[in-house]
């Protein structure tokens, strides 16, 4: 892989303004991609990171802040995508929220909301560059589904149905793609080391009682083998990989990225 194998191509990266999204768009910048950022924040903050990612790469950005959980503001920010930074050569779907309760008294509200950003969002990105992506014999999704689009943990009901659903909306794509050129594949991170996880760690160790490095070890980690985060750095080697030419007959998989989770 040459450093800038992505020049000329254009990335989509849903969620980006913090995190795993935030890292996939520093990787596929960083190997020359355009890329459109998307997400909630700072408008300040995010301009600047807009710069800074032109600057330090060389690469047109766009920031496109549509709502994921909107159909309608998706396909407005679908169209304004293609005529500003050209047609989505690559697709990252990676915006998603999580809500942590038992089925008894899952708000109803949350399902229906994490369902539309974790799961439909996807279908929707998908079918606004899918005729695009065919026309023109290339192209990359890539769905950042979780190891809960492998494995359930209690109280994760909308969560864990959504991830599963991402998977196979993935092989879905992968197969009506195959002749195309376009491959499709979900990455199932286990734990990485964002600061929406940052955050959770010192209530956390209020909560048990325990040290924050008791926290890390024995209640984030604990079905983590390696006991250790993945981080976002690793996640966006590999969707930078999976957007090579080495990758082309990498279509419709599932890939870890766990520290072993999901092999229990
Ligand atoms: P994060 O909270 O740091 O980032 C989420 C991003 O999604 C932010 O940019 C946020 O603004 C954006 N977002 C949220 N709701 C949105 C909406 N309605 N419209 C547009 N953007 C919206 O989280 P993260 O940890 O980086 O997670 C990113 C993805 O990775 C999620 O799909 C998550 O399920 C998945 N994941 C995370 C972990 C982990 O340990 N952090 C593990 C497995 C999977």
């Amino acid at each position: 892989m040459h450093s800038r194998m992505l020049a000329g191509r254009t990335a989509l990266v849903t969620g980006s303004t913090s995190g795993i999204g935030l890292g996939i768009a520093r990787a596929l910048a960083a190997a020359g991609a355009n890329i459109a950022i998307n997400g909630f924040g700072d408008r300040v903050e995010i301009d600047a990171l807009g710069v800074e990612l032109s600057r330090n790469y060389d690469v047109s950005v766009q920031y496109v802040g549509a709502d994921m959980s909107q159909p309608d503001a998706i396909a407005l920010m679908m169209r304004e995508l293609t005529a500003t930074l050209g047609p989505v050569d690559i697709l990252v779907n990676n915006a998603g929220i999580q809500h942590v309760a038992p089925i008894e008294t899952f708000p109803r509200s949350r399902w229906d909301t994490i369902l539309a950003i974790n799961l439909s969002a996807a279908f929707h990105t998908t079918q606004a560059v899918f005729a695009d992506m065919k026309a023109r014999r290339w192209g990359r999704i890539i769905n950042i589904a979780s190891a809960h689009g492998l494995v359930a943990s209690p109280f994760k009901s909308a969560y864990v149905a959504a991830k599963h659903g991402l998977i196979g909306l993935t092989k879905v794509a992968a197969l009506e793609g195959a002749e195309a050129g376009i491959t499709a594949n979900a990455v199932c991170p286990g734990y990485v080391w964002t600061p929406l996880v940052e955050k959770q760690i010192p209530g956390q160790a209020r909560s048990h009682n325990m040290t924050e490095a008791e926290v890390i070890r024995n209640v984030l980690l604990v079905n983590q083998p390696t006991k250790r985060f993945a981080t976002v750095e690793e996640v966006g080697a590999l969707v930078t990989f999976l957007c090579s030419d080495q990758a082309q007959s990498i279509t419709g998989a599932a890939l870890p990225v766990d520290g072993g989770w999901t092999a229990h």
